[in-house]
């Protein structure tokens, strides 16, 4: 059972908005059929190799990774790679870009997810900050010097039995030694965040510009809270209004807020269709 009542209240705020704020997590790509690494089990499920190896989500996403075991690391982003390259977001981001289309502000999005999803669902490069940066972009992994490049040039080919890249890995134009995805992994202390930085800036000027701003948060946990942070500092700061749309933790603080208890996709398409009304 959908909760009607709370899907009226999620379709009036958007009503009132004069601009969206969209605070993608996790969740919001798990529709398009991407998988899940919360949990240790939910990530060697989709990475059976490093289940065999014992290696959690939080070892073989480091820089030290790429030191230790190179052609591993590179089977693990590389999959992820040529996975982010091929599935098509779901229609939820082509959603809230029509919503978008009536408010004098439009959108921008905060996304900790590094697929680069809502720009291939035709949202301007210009409208999002990847706080934990892009696959689609990589970095030398020394790093030589503070500079990034695209990734269009490489097509990783991946052993997805052992999770081993089995072509050349991309290398640092600059230095000839190895490259890595401009991705912030754990315990990273070389992730090049220039691109970053500007997107935030740019994000903090249209920000400012708001006076009925709304932020529609999707699929964002509590384990890792960045985007929740953000959410929180967007209410706080610029006087939001908050959709939370959470399957496990929709919980919200202010009773003129929303949450839904819902995945994504769903809470988008019932909003929706109330929308159109
Ligand atoms: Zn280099």
């Amino acid at each position: 059972m959908l909760p009607a009542h709370l899907i009226h209240q999620a379709a009036e705020l958007i009503r009132q908005a004069d601009g969206l704020v969209i605070a993608a997590g996790a969740g919001m790509g798990v529709d398009s059929g991407l998988p899940d690494f919360r949990g240790t089990e939910g990530f060697w499920n989709a990475y059976p190799a490093l289940a065999r190896l014992a290696l959690p989500f939080h070892e073989i996403a480091t820089p030290a990774a790429f030191r230790r075991h190179p052609r591993l690391a590179w089977g693990f982003y590389g999959h992820r790679l040529s996975l982010y390259r091929h599935i098509q977001p779901h229609p939820g981001f082509g959603l809230l870009k029509h919503w978008a289309q009536d408010k004098p502000y439009g959108l921008n999005v905060f996304t900790s997810n590094v697929d680069g999803h809502f720009q291939r669902a035709g949202i301007d490069e210009a409208l999002v900050q990847e706080c934990h940066g892009s696959i689609h972009y990589l970095q030398c992994l020394l790093p030589c010097r503070d500079s990034i490049w695209q990734a269009d040039a490489f097509t990783p080919e991946v052993d997805e039995v052992s999770c081993q890249l089995l072509n050349p890995a991309p290398t640092c134009p600059h230095c000839g030694g190895m490259a890595r995805p401009n991705i912030l992994m754990f315990g990273d202390w070389d992730w090049i965040e220039q691109r970053q930085q500007q997107q935030a800036i740019r994000q903090e000027d249209w920000l400012g510009k708001l006076r009925r701003p709304l932020v529609i948060e999707l699929g964002a946990g509590t384990a890792v809270p960045t985007v929740r942070r953000f959410s929180q500092y967007i209410v706080t700061h610029y006087g939001a209004r908050l959709l939370r749309i959470n399957v496990r933790e929709p919980q919200v603080s202010f009773a003129q807020d929303v949450g839904l208890p819902l995945g994504a996709l769903e809470a988008l398409t019932a909003i929706n269709a109330l929308l159109k009304e």
